[in-house]
């Protein structure tokens, strides 16, 4: 018997889930972000390979009522840890349509609809962070794959500077690829560089201070060295949401012949706002630009972008794989799966074009002004209390803090403070260590986000810390 010769109802399936989003969505902001009470769920999604399947709508039953209690409730409005952005309205339902009709996006001739979308998705990102209209680009899974792809371009270009066609012939051969970047790094562009090749400690870094601040004499004394050489500049660093100073690195790579490539995963949205767009100056002077969209676009998972200034790089790192059924329609037609890593992929361009088109420019900058806000009163209000300590002045929308306490091992308190954090629920932020300190680093990037949720967090640190505070005092009498 082949189930699927009945043809189950699809649009029947569709609806409910559709019938549990309103209750799902209106809970939403007031649920623990993760409830450790409702865990014992997740043993129902386990049991062996059913021979006989269960039916579509039991199983999507199923899967609703497990996940819409024991998902991590990471789109609402309190998820502070790492940089997650939630659903936006229109992003969720360009997303659903995105499943809808399945569009094989990687080929003209599969999907001119989803192409076209793509191509208008980028450029109108290059238009929202001020980057030339000329250049290239291509979607990607996440930013991971965003610096993977800039990168591989960069290396391409630094085989070239060698007489090597690396997408050909590989880096065999070659000496290592000089990488140089500041303490500010991504561990996903050393994991790019693995991925690429030329291994992830080919990175140098030039830092002046223990937050990894770019030394750029150092990087100017390391370019005169080394030859052709790739310089990656972050804009936006996970710690503190600092920013490397773009500009004198773009001139530091104009004098030294070398690539520059710019993290902006989540900090390339500082352009969209006058009170910090300055953060980014120099970036269209960059040879490659990555970014998430699942991040501050707010867009569902996966969304990230990749730009590059010679747009003919993407192709000749990507493209010409010797299929001949993929040979293009016509020399008019994109192939996005000869410009980037995928080659089979979602239209995962549907969700940006419907979020970029129902709020437009105007609608995000309102948003990041409004977290830049909010970055301001969870500084003000941390500065305000006695038991915390600010650790790095807010650049954008991520605070670095910690907990203080008189004669406490601060690392070990605040490491405490972290976990306690994550189990409470109430709000989701997680601990990092900067300039060797253990401390909290929320990021706000929400666009569910509001002061009363800002002032809830700090309520819940200052509220946990003391607790943790007395079993502590506890414990020494
Ligand atoms: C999040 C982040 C990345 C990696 O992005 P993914 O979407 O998780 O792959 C890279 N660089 C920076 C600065 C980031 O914040």
């Amino acid at each position: 018997m082949d189930p699927l010769l009945d043809r189950d109802n699809a649009a029947d399936l569709l609806a409910d889930v559709a019938a549990a989003a309103p209750g799902y969505l209106a809970d939403l902001p007031d649920r623990l972000v993760r409830d450790v009470a409702s865990h014992h769920l997740l043993d129902g999604l386990d049991g062996p390979l059913p021979e006989d399947g269960h039916g579509s709508p039991g199983s999507i039953a199923e899967l609703l009522r497990i996940g819409t209690s024991a998902a991590t409730h990471s789109s609402g409005p309190r998820f502070f840890h790492f940089v997650v952005g939630g659903s936006t309205p229109a992003a969720m339902a360009g997303d659903w349509v995105t499943s809808l009709l399945d569009q094989l996006s990687g080929m003209w001739a599969a999907s001119p609809f989803a192409i076209t979308a793509e191509t208008v998705a980028l450029r109108w990102l290059k238009d929202l962070f001020g980057l030339p209209p000329d250049w290239g680009g291509v979607l990607t899974p996440s930013a991971t794959f965003a610096n993977l792809t800039g990168l591989a371009c960069a290396r391409q270009w630094w085989g070239e500077q060698h007489g090597v066609d690396v997408a050909a012939d590989g880096i065999a051969g070659l000496p290592r690829t000089p990488v140089i970047a500041s303490g500010y790094v991504h561990p996903s562009v050393r994991k790019a560089l693995q991925i690429l090749g030329c291994g992830r400690d080919t990175v140098q870094v030039h830092a002046r201070d223990d937050a990894g601040r770019a030394d750029l004499d150092g990087m100017r004394r390391a370019l005169a060295d080394t030859g052709p050489a790739v310089l990656v500049a972050s804009a936006g660093e996970v710690n503190a949401g600092d920013f490397d100073p773009i500009d004198a690195m773009a001139d530091l790579a104009a004098e030294h012949r070398a690539w520059l490539h710019v993290d902006g995963a989540f900090g390339l949205f500082a352009a969209l706002s006058p009170r910090t767009a300055h953060l980014v100056d120099g970036v269209a002077r960059a040879d490659s630009v990555a970014a998430d969209g699942h991040k501050w676009l707010n867009v569902p998972y996966e969304s990230g972008f990749a730009f590059v200034r010679q747009a003919h790089r993407l192709g000749e790192t990507f493209g010409s794989w010797n299929a001949p059924y993929l040979a293009p329609e016509d020399e008019n037609s994109v192939d996005y799966n000869c410009l980037g890593p995928e080659s089979s992929r979602r239209a995962r361009a549907l969700p940006i074009w419907a979020s970029l088109r129902a709020y437009g420019r105007a609608g995000y900058r309102a948003m990041i002004e409004r977290h830049l806000d909010l970055a301001e009163r969870l500084e003000f209000l941390v500065e305000e209390s006695p038991d915390l300590e600010l650790l790095a002045p807010a650049q954008l929308c991520v605070v670095c803090f910690r907990y203080t306490a008189a004669g406490r091992d601060l690392d070990a308190l605040n490491a405490a403070l972290g976990r306690a954090i994550l189990d409470d629920g109430r709000v989701y932020v997680g601990t990092t260590v900067y300039r060797g300190m253990t401390a909290l680093r929320p990021a706000i990037v929400n666009w569910r986000t509001t002061e009363a949720d800002i002032d809830l967090l700090v309520t819940v640190v200052r509220e946990l810390g003391a607790r943790l505070q007395l079993i502590d005092s506890a414990k020494i009498m």
